[in-house]
């Protein structure tokens, strides 16, 4: 054997083989147990990875690839290695390749534990960088980031803007701004939404079907259900999702893509997150895609700008930050939290909270929620009851189909929890159930109210927003964003104080003892 690439379960993309040599390479991939279980994996997560890799190991042996593949089987065997290092170093002895290719992983933690064993192993190895699946290099943010105080996202996103010369014309920004947040932040006032076009699905084959009856036997007790996983497997599937968003979804995206109603916690939102991460699709696609469509008055400029930003701008930002602070960032806890976990209901979806429960059943129903019920609802309670920052991200990791660690991590720890500090985002995102009010139909048929702090109808978020204002206020005194948010805590006399404190506490309690809120 010549070269031995390693593909793991987030690098289903050929392109990464081009130098393969069919009679001379070898492919070496591997299903194992650690991944479906440091954290409590959502079955179908375990479903989307596992029926992925599966088409795509096919997909290469119909080219005559010969594919080394480790397949988990429904029942644990004695011997099994445990984790992807253990795997490899075992295969290894017998394969002896004069080479071996590992891509960059999607987790440090991978990455660690896979340079060990090839170090180990006393072979020829050599890392390569994914990059055709990003604008930039690690070494280009690592460039721009060098010597800046703050790392700002908009900067970085018209730094990339600039240099690939997209929505840009004569120099300035197309439609005469860099960004139209403002006008993306619509409700849908009493009448809801429009009929909303059905997401393409998936076609349940027998390699689904042979991995969704291993994950009933091995993983019973793992949360979510199987019966709803609609998600693309393959490239060609992943190809009709994007046709389908740009024609249904992202003429409709932008005003409403932070509104939330009832029980569709998708709406226009396009759910390729997933079929991207796991490589299936790559981001210029996309782009060129939806710039196509504003090209030909297809979609305007609101739409395209805000779908092309979370791809170029924050996708992009988000994996320098990862791969530049990693491994101290795991460790970041900036607001100092206890080792709280998330509540049980963050599992079940039993509670009270209109708003959380909603969320809850699309999650537990799809393995997925758009942004707003992520940061402005389930993280948002999260940090204003004061979970671990790494906590949450365990629980993000184990519950979205989306998740990899070098875009959770960044995202759930760092901008929904605050708990790099500053890093991601400027400022905690704290704010009373009237946002969610706002944004949504929830707080109608909720036994809460979302404007009482205090007493029997108290909206949990309203309490507990003033009382995390009021724990971290010297915390966050330097914090110039914050400034507004903290005067309106100090205005509040000490006897509500106490109320909202007092409230808060029993909400703790309440939570902590696992009784219903
Ligand atoms: Fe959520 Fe509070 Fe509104 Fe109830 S009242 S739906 S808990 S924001």
């Amino acid at each position: 054997m010549r070269h031995l690439y390693i593909i793991l379960g987030d690098q289903l993309d050929e392109r990464l083989l081009r130098d393969l040599d069919a009679e001379h390479d070898a492919v070496w991939m591997a299903e194992v147990d650690s991944e479906a279980t440091h954290v409590w994996c959502h079955k179908q997560r375990l479903l989307l990875f596992l029926s992925a890799m599966r088409h795509f190991r096919d997909g290469l042996t119909a080219r005559g690839v010969d594919v080394r593949y480790r397949e988990l089987s429904p029942r644990r065997r004695r011997g099994e290695p445990p984790d992807h290092a253990r795997a490899l170093t075992s295969d290894l002895r017998e394969f002896q390749p004069e080479e071996i290719i590992l891509t960059r992983p999607g987790d440090w933690r991978i990455l660690k534990s896979l340079s060990e064993a090839l170090d180990g192993s006393g072979l020829r190895w050599s890392l390569r960088e994914e990059e055709d699946h990003f604008y930039a290099s690690l070494e280009e943010f690592a460039q721009w980031a060098k010597g800046r105080k703050n790392l700002v996202l908009e900067h970085w996103y018209r730094h990339l803007r600039r240099r690939e010369g997209i929505l840009i014309e004569g120099g300035q920004p197309v439609g005469g701004a860099w960004n139209f947040d403002a006008a993306n932040r619509k409700s849908f006032g009493k009448k809801g939404p429009p009929p909303i076009a059905p997401l393409p699905g998936h076609t349940w084959d027998d390699r689904t079907r042979e991995v969704a009856t291993l994950v009933e036997a091995r993983y019973a007790d793992h949360p979510g259900d199987l019966e709803s996983f609609s998600l693309p497997v393959t490239r060609g599937e992943a190809l009709t999702w994007a046709e389908h968003f740009i024609q249904h979804g992202l003429p409709r995206f932008g005003p409403h893509q932070d509104a939330m109603w009832g029980e569709d916690v998708v709406l226009w939102h396009s759910r390729l997150s997933a079929p991207l991460n796991l490589k299936l699709i790559h981001p210029r696609e996309l782009v060129e895609a939806a710039l196509k469509a504003h090209d030909e008055g297809r979609a305007d400029i609101e739409s395209v700008e805000g779908f092309i930003r979370q791809i170029l701008g924050w996708r992009e930002f988000i994996r320098g930050i990862y791969w530049t602070r990693m491994p101290e960032y795991a460790e970041s806890n900036a607001l100092e939290c206890e080792d709280r976990r998330v509540p049980s209901f963050f599992w079940t979806g039993e509670t009270d909270m209109s708003c959380v429960a909603a969320s809850m059943r699309g999650l537990i129903r799809h393995g997925y929620v758009h942004h707003i019920h992520r940061l402005m609802v389930l993280g948002l309670f999260s940090q204003q009851l004061g979970v671990h920052p790494y906590r949450f991200h365990e629980w993000h990791m184990a519950m979205y189909l989306d998740a990899v660690d070098w875009v959770s991590l960044p995202n759930a720890l760092g901008m929904s929890q605050f708990g790099d500090g500053g890093i991601v985002g400027s400022k905690p995102y704290a704010a009373t159930g009237k946002y969610i009010k706002r944004m949504s139909n929830y707080c109608g048929a909720c036994r809460y109210r979302p404007d009482e702090a205090t007493g029997d109808q108290a909206c949990p978020f309203t309490t507990l927003y003033w009382d995390f204002l009021d724990r971290h206020r010297d915390r966050l005194a330097t914090n110039q964003r914050m400034t507004l948010q903290l005067k309106n805590v100090q205005r509040k006399d000490e006897t509500t104080l106490e109320d909202i404190r007092a409230r808060a506490r029993w909400l703790r309690d309440r939570i902590d003892a696992e009784e219903r809120i």
